[in-house]
């Protein structure tokens, strides 16, 4: 059987289907080493700020915070005394937590906000891992290396599943840019996403949840399909696309050390995006020429309150020190709202939060937060003797620039000495992902020192396709001619003005969006570390003459082709 769906990470693999179903505890359900609620609330909470722990020793920050939420919600009163209500009536204590978790996490979904359906999904975890603990039921994690299915995979699941166990991740909801499929590449094993059909799929047999399946499924995360016993043709397919791959990648890896270029000697920077400081190692290792996007996100979600100056100036200076002062690192101002929540900020709900308060926008009304932000970065330049390039995200007009300018100043002027001087070494720039900043690219490129293209919200604002949804794939063709277009009319904009041009969305990443990115005219490419060998690969192998009719055959068609 073949399903489709979304490619979310790279590669290929076969294997055992490990399989993640939530459990829907009965009445009957309490089993030998049951325990009661307050008992498997605790212990919940206790695991969830152990594995918390543990991400964060080993800089995992982002989902450290996400768990360290969830060891909060274990031991809310709202959830346990809506539990204890129906253990007075005669409920189990698992069936009693899973009934209350579930009511409170229908009740944030009938809220409709994008940004909240995460909560709910956090919340049913919660419940469902005091249920376990109350029924004495343990989770059967993967033994062998397994392909883990799932509807959606938690963060603390997948938290839970020991280094070099977890071969893929299929899920029949979410979208690439999904927590479990960023999980994915960063741990360079391949994902699907939106694999329709799925959720029948894992509905159909009956069995615990994450019960090791005999049979064998194939994942391919280059076309985003899995398999499910794969025939004997379709496992040897699969098995030369996996050798293909693996010798490709053995071979890129010969070129390290080489700075990105065509073949006849074009230079292209080749740049990693990181989404925290733990990422630095694998950049390195892959030649990173540097840092084009360092999302700082991480510093500001899954917590209660804003980090202090401090702890940002130490994880800023951890990846400004590693890549020292001659290989360039962007550091990216918190790109907070849309999908990414922060509660702490007290900001009122919006109906269409990805058209709302985000990046940049957040300026406006909190921006002591972006300033605060600006002064640890001018401390870690100070403290690495470097001198950092500093974005602005979500910029939409010519004002926006004016806005990061003063926020600039502002930071500038409340420091002093060598803080104050380091403050005044930042190179600014901007990102363009909403196309009015495309078409306001000869005026914006006056007032920045370069810009880099996110091409995953330029496409979703091109299209108005929620990026998050999985039914809206078709509209996510980065190579369609409106989004090369609107890059074409960027570089055209920018080389004029001699003002580099970068693009950090994942098209960078991909072999084809490399080749016509640069054959469009882009100076930079930054990805996920793990794309940078195959990608410093296929361009020393293409002609710039080539790459230019490749662009330019794409960009003039009607569709991607
Ligand atoms: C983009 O929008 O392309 C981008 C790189 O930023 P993010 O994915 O963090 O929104
Ligand atoms: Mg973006």
């Amino acid at each position: 059987m073949r399903l489709r769906g979304e490619a979310a990470a790279p590669g290929a693999a076969v294997g055992p289907a490990w399989i993640y179903r939530a459990v829907v505890p009965s009445n009957g359900s309490v089993g030998p080493a049951g325990i009661g609620l307050e008992l498997a609330a605790e212990r919940a909470a206790g695991q969830l700020q152990a594995l918390a722990d543990g991400l964060r020793g080993a800089g995992r920050e982002e989902q450290a915070g996400i768990l360290e939420a969830q060891s909060l919600m274990a031991r809310d009163e709202t959830l346990l005394a809506a539990a204890r209500e129906l253990i007075a009536a005669g409920s189990a204590p698992a069936a009693a937590v899973h009934e209350a978790g579930e009511a409170i996490a229908r009740g944030i979904e009938a809220l409709d906000d994008e940004l909240l359906a995460a909560r709910a999904a956090d919340v049913r975890d919660v419940a469902a891992r005091i249920g376990r603990a109350s029924s004495g039921h343990v989770l059967d994690l993967p033994r062998v290396p397994s392909i883990a299915l799932a509807d959606d995979l938690p963060a603390s699941i997948a938290a839970e599943i020991p280094n070099g166990l977890l071969l893929g991740i299929g899920l029949a909801a979410g979208s690439p840019t999904a927590h479990a499929a960023i999980l994915a590449r960063s741990l360079g094993i391949p994902a699907a996403v939106g694999l329709a059909d799925l959720a029948a799929y894992l509905e159909a047999p009956s069995g615990p949840a994450g019960h090791v399946e005999t049979g064998t499924v194939a994942l391919d995360g280059f076309s985003g399909e899995l398999l499910i016993e794969p025939t004997s043709e379709e496992l040897a397919a699969i098995g030369r696309r996996v050798a293909t791959s693996a010798a490709q990648a053995r071979a890129a890896a010969t070129l390290r050390g080489r700075p990105g270029a065509t073949r006849d000697g074009r230079p292209v920077r080749l740049l990693a995006n990181l989404g925290g400081p733990d990422e630095v190692d694998r950049a390195l290792q892959a030649g990173a020429e540097g840092v084009g996007l360092f999302r700082t996100e991480f510093l500001f979600l899954g917590r209660t309150r804003p980090p202090e100056e401090d702890e940002q100036a130490r994880a800023y200076a951890a990846v400004l020190g590693a890549f020292g002062p001659d290989r360039p690192v962007v550091i990216r101002l918190a790109d907070i709202g849309g999908d990414k929540e922060v509660p702490y900020l007290g900001l009122a709900p919006e109906a269409n939060p990805f058209l709302g308060l985000r990046g940049i926008r957040l300026a406006r009304t909190r921006p002591e937060l972006l300033v605060a932000q600006l002064r640890a970065i001018a401390r870690a330049a100070a403290a690495t003797g470097t001198s950092p390039h500093v974005m602005a995200p979500m910029v939409a007009t010519v004002e926006d620039v004016d806005l990061f300018d003063e926020l600039r100043r502002e930071a500038a002027r409340s420091l002093s000495g060598d803080v104050q001087a380091a403050a005044g070494r930042i190179v600014a720039g901007i990102m363009v992902e909403v196309p009015s900043a495309v078409w306001l690219a000869p005026e914006l490129v006056r007032r920045v020192s370069f810009m880099s293209i996110g091409t995953n919200d330029l496409t979703q604002y091109l299209f108005a396709a929620d990026r998050t949804n999985s039914a809206l794939a078709p509209y996510r063709d980065t190579l369609n001619p409106a989004v090369l277009r609107a890059v074409a009319a960027v570089v055209d904009a920018a080389r004029p003005a001699g003002v580099p041009v970068a693009v950090c969305g994942e098209l960078g990443g991909t072999l084809d969006g490399a080749r016509v990115l640069v054959g469009l005219g882009v100076t930079e490419l930054s990805m996920d570390p793990g794309s940078i060998d195959l990608v410093r690969a296929v361009l020393a192998d293409s002609p710039m003459s080539d790459l230019e009719a490749l662009a330019e055959g794409l960009r003039r068609g009607p569709t991607a082709g």
